[in-house]
């Protein structure tokens, strides 16, 4: 099992970090380590040298929350060959209303899908009320990519896996009806798992989440299938492999 999507560097895992990620050695394949802004990247380069072959680095730039840019850009091609993904990276309309932004988020991402042809890494995709304008940008482009906390229409995920993307299901799966939905139907071979930890504790009672919790999810969905936990995860495990060449 592998958690495409997990924050370790944030705040959250100051205080125990290492020991979270000695427990998880024992639980999961690896975790692919997320940032969002460029000093959150600059820690994920750091913790992931500590935990080469378990821990993976994915440097991002959140559409709402990414700060400096350029050097994320140079970040990311100065360190190439630590850079397992490139993410998060995409469109935010849910905390970003205004229309006249949207386009400068636009701009933003085409840099990071340009980026991700050239290094020939793929996209880890934030798209919260925005997969239709994200999934048009990287349509017919040289890219993998993986739509993260998937919470689009049902319809839509079918369409993106048709092109061949990946959707990762986060464990907002216990609660969220369109998730469910999508996590019933989509092809297996297109699945993937993740956390979004320290957010999105699957019990919702704000505490916080960790990647082994990608465990619980493959249990749920398994349910909504009608299949075992175990077919699951190995479906999920061996699309991350592919998707990430791990
Ligand atoms: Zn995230």
């Amino acid at each position: 099992m592998f958690d495409i999507h997990a924050h370790l560097c944030f705040e959250a895992f100051d205080q125990d970090r290492e020991q979270v990620v000695a427990s998880l050695r024992s639980r999961l394949a690896g975790v692919l380590v997320s940032s969002a802004r460029y000093d959150e990247g600059r820690r994920v380069l750091d913790l992931v040298q500590k935990h080469r072959g378990f821990l993976y680095a994915s440097l991002g730039h959140h559409p709402v929350e990414g700060d400096r840019l350029e050097d994320t850009l140079e970040l990311i091609t100065a360190h190439a060959g630590q850079v397992t993904a490139i993410g998060e990276v995409g469109l935010d309309y849910h905390w970003e209303t205004d229309p006249a932004k949207h386009e400068d988020q636009k701009q933003r991402f085409a840099r990071f899908i340009a980026l991700a042809e050239r290094l020939q890494k793929p996209l880890v995709i934030h798209s919260w009320d925005a997969e239709q304008d994200c999934f048009e940008m990287i349509r017919g482009r040289q890219v993998r990519a993986a739509f993260h906390c998937f919470t689009g229409k049902r319809d839509l995920a079918m369409e993106i896996a048709t092109a061949g993307f990946y959707i990762s299901l986060s464990t907002n799966v216990f609660f969220s009806k369109a998730i469910k939905k999508t996590a019933a139907s989509l092809p297996l071979d297109r699945l993937l798992l993740e956390t979004d930890s320290p957010f999105l504790d699957p019990d919702r009672i704000r505490k916080r989440n960790t990647p082994d919790n990608v465990l619980l999810s493959a249990k749920k969905i398994a349910e909504l299938r009608g299949i075992t936990p175990d077919e699951v995860a190995k479906a999920a495990w061996e699309n991350a492999k592919r998707l990430f060449r791990l």
